[in-house]
Order: C-alpha cells, then structure tokens, then sequence
C-alpha cells in the first residue's frame, strides 16, 4: 500500500523515533509547529477514526498512553500539551493513516491553531 506513515512504520522511510512498542510507533513530525511536535501511529493502517473497529481498541488505548508518557519523557506532562487527531479532509488530515499529534512546548498555544 502506498501510505508513507506504513512505510515509516515498516522502516522504508526513515523517521525520528521516539517511542516504540509492538503496536505503536512515534516520532518527530518533519514540519514542526511548535518546539514539542510528535506523531504517534498504531502500526497498522487504519485510514482514521471512521475506519476504526472495536478490534482496534487496545491500539487506540496504547496511543493514549504512550501519548502520556512521551509528554513526561518531554517534560510536557506539568506545562500541558495538545493531543490532536485530524479526521477527514475538512479538518485538513493530510497523511490518510491515523495519527495524533502532541504538541507543547510553547507556554500558549492559541485556542484554535490546526496542529
Ligand atoms: P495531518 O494534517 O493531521 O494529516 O498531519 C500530517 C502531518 O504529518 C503533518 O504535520 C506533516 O508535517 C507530517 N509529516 C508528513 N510526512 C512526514 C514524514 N515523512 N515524517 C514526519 N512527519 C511527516
Ligand atoms: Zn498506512
């Protein structure tokens, strides 16, 4: 299949990693819009959350948590930080396979950045 983050979960494509399990990859997202800027992905191709199955729920529940953890590895976890999920082109998703992002590392954020 021709999905660039299945390519960089599979190692085709290098990236940035910085967390990895059996089910989940993260890394540093290539166009940064803040100094803390991560994508995390289920390994397997999921298109978004229309395309997700109850199967899919441990995957889902992992990304959470790893989300939880990347932000303390970040030191994210007492400043805050942003999880974000684009879903569908009017939110302006532009990779087709599910990933959140985490955002931090500015003391504001805005109410309504896109990313
Ligand atoms: P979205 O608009 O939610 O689909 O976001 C896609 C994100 O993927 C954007 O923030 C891009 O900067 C990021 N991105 C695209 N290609 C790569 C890549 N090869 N490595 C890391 N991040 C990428
Ligand atoms: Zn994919």
């Amino acid at each position: 299949m021709d999905c660039i983050f299945c390519k960089i979960a599979s190692g085709q494509i290098p990236s940035e990693k910085v967390y990895e399990s059996q089910k989940i990859l993260a890394f540093k997202d290539i166009n940064p819009v803040a100094p803390e800027h991560i994508l995390i992905i289920p390994k397997k191709h999921i298109s978004n959350i229309e395309d997700l199955a109850v199967d899919d729920s441990e995957d889902i529940a992992e990304l959470i948590f790893a989300a939880k953890e990347i932000a303390r590895e970040h030191a994210l976890s007492d400043k805050g930080y942003r999880l974000i999920i684009n879903n569908g082109r009017a939110a302006g998703q532009e990779v087709f396979h599910l990933h959140m992002h985490i955002i931090g590392g500015k003391e504001y954020l805005g109410p309504m950045i896109a990313k």
